[in-house]
């Protein structure tokens, strides 16, 4: 039996009880939601689907009042609690503009001189 972890950045020894996603082929705007606010880049690189049957966020995420009597979310909710600092991206973007090594891009830029420091006799 595969160990499920929750897929919320940095949550993966939660021992809470999880929940799936939102299924994407209903409701794909909640789904992004979720994605976005796990802030777990690897989720980026994996499909709607895949997320959807391999992925799991723990109740620590959610409030109470997210919860029905028999213990499954409501409709509509979505991770509210202990998430990480979310990078603010389009919802839209998501998905669809996938970054794949974005972090990569950390070169030095190395400052222009200016060369043009003639000390001229100050005139105006
Ligand atoms: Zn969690």
């Amino acid at each position: 039996m595969v160990a499920i972890y929750c897929a919320v950045e940095n949550c993966w020894k939660s021992t809470a009880s999880k929940h799936v996603f939102p299924n994407p082929a209903k409701n794909m705007a909640l789904f992004k939601k979720w994605v976005k606010l796990c802030g777990n880049e690897r989720l980026y690189d994996m499909t709607p689907n895949k997320i959807f049957t391999n992925c799991r966020v723990c109740r620590n995420h959610f409030e109470d009042t997210d919860f029905l009597a028999n213990n499954r979310l409501n409709r509509g909710a979505y991770p509210s609690k202990f998430l990480p600092e979310v990078v603010d991206i389009e919802m839209s973007q998501l998905l669809e503009n996938i970054p794949s090594t974005s972090k990569a891009d950390g070169r030095l830029v190395t400052p222009v001189m200016t060369t043009c420091i003639t000390p001229t006799a100050g005139k105006y």
